[in-house]
């Protein structure tokens, strides 16, 4: 049990939903070491969805939305995460979801399955024989993908994606848009927007951006994806999290605790 008033008690209880995940089998353990990686920038950037990310993610709705064929690809962190946000987005934007893996099992891959229907996917592609095209340049299992979804999509938003497929992906001339709290990872440097916050926070926004703009002409949201420069808002979260640390730095609060 995690007291009510302990000061981290959101990121444990996140933490045990994957932990919950690896038990029930659909979370792969390589699962949990990358989320600690992602807990660790979050730290950094304060836990919250700084500007930068949400410029991010109001260019990635607005593509999703302008996409002819937009693919959500799901992994087992995102549907121990955020299985319900998943949904309702693909829903708002005409997207398929597919189901992706590293680690690819059967059992995995239909236990995420389940986890999105039961959240109200109505259709579930990458189970089993659907995932029999293949993306070229790519080893690892990730590579298997469904030829009516990720294969033939103009625009994939891949939460807590890898590099090689980041590369692999964009080679084939596809709109990638990562969510990944490492503003360094090969994932957020390769994809065309990536959106450097937490995916608890990140999707959720997402549905409400989603729900704003659906209703916008189409220049309108092809000006929001014009507008947005990816390099360049990646330098401004390395710049974000510089002057944070140099004024924390500053302000250096140490835990006072009584002597005995
Ligand atoms: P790359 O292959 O892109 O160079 P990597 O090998 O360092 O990156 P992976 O293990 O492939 O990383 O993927 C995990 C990535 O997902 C990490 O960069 C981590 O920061 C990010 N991540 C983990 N949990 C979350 C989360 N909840 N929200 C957003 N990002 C996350
Ligand atoms: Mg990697």
């Amino acid at each position: 049990m995690i007291p009510i008033n302990h000061p981290r008690r959101e990121s444990l209880l996140i933490r045990e939903r994957l932990v919950d995940g690896v038990r029930e089998g659909y979370v792969a353990l390589q699962g949990l070491i990358a989320h600690g990686r992602g807990e660790c920038f979050d730290y950094l950037i304060g836990e919250t969805t700084i500007n930068e990310a949400l410029n991010a993610e109001r260019a990635a709705v607005a593509a999703l939305l302008l996409a002819r064929n937009p693919v959500i690809s799901v992994n087992g962190n995102t549907a121990a995460l955020v299985p319900r946000d998943i949904v309702e987005l693909a829903e708002l934007v005409g997207a398929k979801v597919e189901v992706n893996l590293f680690y690819r099992t059967r059992e995995r891959e239909e236990l995420i399955a389940r986890i999105l229907r039961e959240n109200g996917a109505r259709e579930v592609l990458g189970v089993g024989d659907d995932a029999s095209c293949v993306i070229p340049e790519l080893f690892s299992e990730r590579r298997r993908v469904s030829c009516r979804g990720i294969y033939v999509a103009d625009t994939i938003l891949v939460p807590l994606e890898d590099g090689d497929r980041t590369e692999a992906l964009r080679k084939m001339g596809k709109t990638v848009i990562a969510i990944d709290l490492n503003p360094l990872s090969r994932t957020a440097r390769a994809a065309s927007i990536t959106i450097v916050d937490n995916v608890v926070r990140a999707v959720p926004n997402m549905v409400r951006i989603a729900r704003e703009l659906k209703a916008k002409p189409r220049e309108e949201l092809e000006g929001i994806v014009r507008d947005f420069n990816n390099d360049e808002n990646l330098r401004k979260v390395l710049m974000y999290i510089s002057r944070r640390l140099a004024e924390l730095a500053q302000n250096h609060i140490v835990l006072e605790f009584p002597k005995d």
